[in-house]
């Protein structure tokens, strides 16, 4: 990282300390349990150029390395998991704009992303299929010079409040392998895009997750990313390289948000005449959550660099993804046993990093699958 970088990034970095301090942490209780959109909060990030922070200077943005964001993301999580969906899966269809799309469609719509006007997410999981993306029934049909989208889509993030998509499509349902006739588009709300009902939620409230219908939803035919029909599927998943380090990064905050909290309570949390930190069986769990915490970090450091470099980094942001998400459920769970009884009390945020920990497990890609993707690449990799 050169002078310059660092610089910038101690800034933005002490930037976002101050913000979750002042900003989030004394109102995320509340929000979370009321379920409650948190728009103050939102503007507030618009404000910080949050909404661009990897969108390249030239388009608006602040052109911040993904090792950056990273460390952004960790410490948001840390306070609060669900803030950073709410830029993740924006980013997501961002970058899918800023690598795959045209000059025309970068020079449109970047600016808009990176300065949240437009702000949304991705749209693809279907009542049908989430990890068999080439199963989606979605259909776009080329009419003139606009396609015509009819289907549905579930668990879509931030669809209520936002109002842009990157909607996977298929725009040729009969092509075989079927990737080859999935699309992309750059999907602004509009008549025939209808926000069926938000999704209640274990954990990972206050943000907006929906189901969606489509019905004779017009997108005009240069909104289609890249300009050519049958790629959206690669543009997509290679897009969810940078998703998984961010979810690997949101693990990293709910497991240091657990590993912190349990570190302080143990001191202050008295049995048999002295801090349950002194008793053995805390001090093993103290130790194991917070080797998690270091390790998580590491991976997550080492997949982001890689990815600044433009290196092939599936396996990295696989082993990252994987092992910083089960970290997080693994010490949000001991920080429960930590707490004892005050763990299952809504008054302390343990139960809540109990209940977002799941999510981290499924989203962009469930660790099954992560899995399925290390081996693949080992074998790939290691040939005899
Ligand atoms: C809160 C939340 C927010 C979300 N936000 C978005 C969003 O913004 N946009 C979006 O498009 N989607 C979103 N999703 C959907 C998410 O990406 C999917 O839930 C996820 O990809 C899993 O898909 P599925 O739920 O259909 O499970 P399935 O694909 O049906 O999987 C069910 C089980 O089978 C396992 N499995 C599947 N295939 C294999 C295989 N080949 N080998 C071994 N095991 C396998 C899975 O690991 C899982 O355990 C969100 C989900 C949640 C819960």
């Amino acid at each position: 990282m050169n002078d310059k970088t660092d610089e910038q990034e101690i800034l933005m970095l002490d930037m976002i300390d101050r913000f979750l301090k002042k900003e989030v942490e004394p109102y995320a209780h509340k929000l979370e349990h009321d379920d409650t959109y948190p728009e103050e909060i939102v503007e507030k990030m618009k404000e910080m150029g949050l909404f661009g922070c990897i969108i390249k200077e030239e388009y608006g943005g602040l052109g911040l390395s993904t090792t950056t964001y990273a460390r952004i993301i960790e410490r948001i999580s840390r306070i609060w998991m669900s803030l950073s969906g709410i830029v993740n899966s924006h980013l997501i269809m961002a970058s899918a704009v800023q690598r795959a799309g045209t000059e025309a469609q970068k020079a449109e719509f970047l600016p808009r992303f990176a300065s949240g006007e437009l702000r949304g997410g991705v749209g693809l999981t279907e009542p049908n299929c989430g990890t068999d993306l080439q199963a989606i029934r979605t259909t776009a049909k080329r009419e003139g010079d606009e396609y015509v989208v009819n289907g549905a889509k579930t668990w879509i993030t931030n669809s209520m409040y936002g109002n842009c998509l990157a909607l996977l499509v298929k725009t040729d349902s009969k092509v075989e392998p079927h990737h080859r006739g999935m699309s992309l588009l750059i999907a602004e709300k509009g008549p025939g895009f209808k926000v069926a009902r938000k999704l209640e939620k274990l954990g990972y409230r206050g943000i907006d997750t929906c189901e969606l219908v489509f019905e004779d939803y017009r997108v005009p035919a240069d909104r289609l990313i890249g300009g050519q029909e049958g790629r959206g599927l690669q543009q997509i998943l290679s897009g969810l390289e940078l998703g998984r380090i961010n979810v690997a990064a949101r693990g990293v905050g709910v497991a240091r948000a657990a590993l912190e909290d349990s570190l302080a309570y143990a001191q202050v949390r008295t049995t048999f005449g002295k801090p349950i930190c002194e008793h053995q069986a805390i001090q093993l769990m103290l130790a194991e959550m917070a080797t998690r915490v270091e390790a998580s970090k590491l991976l997550v450091e080492n997949a982001a660099r890689a990815y600044d470099k433009g290196e092939r980094c599936d396996m990295e942001a696989g082993m990252a993804k994987y092992f910083a998400t089960e970290a997080a459920l693994k010490n949000a769970t001991e920080a429960l046993r930590i707490h004892g009884g005050y763990g299952y009390s809504k008054e302390y945020n343990v139960e809540r990093y109990y209940r977002d920990a799941p999510l981290l497990i499924i989203g962009e890609g469930t660790n099954e699958l992560q899995r399925i993707i290390i081996a693949r690449q080992l074998v790939e990799r290691n040939p005899v």
